[in-house]
């Protein structure tokens, strides 16, 4: 049974462990308090109105780890 990882920062919807996720190229969006995570392309696109990123911003595929991360 897969197990939920994260959830998405723009839906929500819960990516689970070993699913393809994406992140966004711009480092001010992967700080470790402000981390933002998308489900797909599309929720990053949405992401990207209130970010005002520059053009060459793109978002980067990731699959996220088998097992849930211990706290
Ligand atoms: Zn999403
Ligand atoms: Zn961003």
């Amino acid at each position: 049974m897969a197990q939920v990882w994260k959830k998405c920062s723009v839906c929500k919807k819960e990516i689970l462990c070993g699913a393809t996720y994406y992140l966004c190229s711009v480092s001010t969006c992967n700080r470790k308090r402000t981390q933002l995570i998308f489900c797909s392309v599309e929720c990053w696109d949405s992401h990207l109105p209130e970010a005002r990123h520059r053009p060459d911003a793109g978002a980067i595929e990731h699959v996220a780890p088998a097992a849930p991360v211990a706290r």
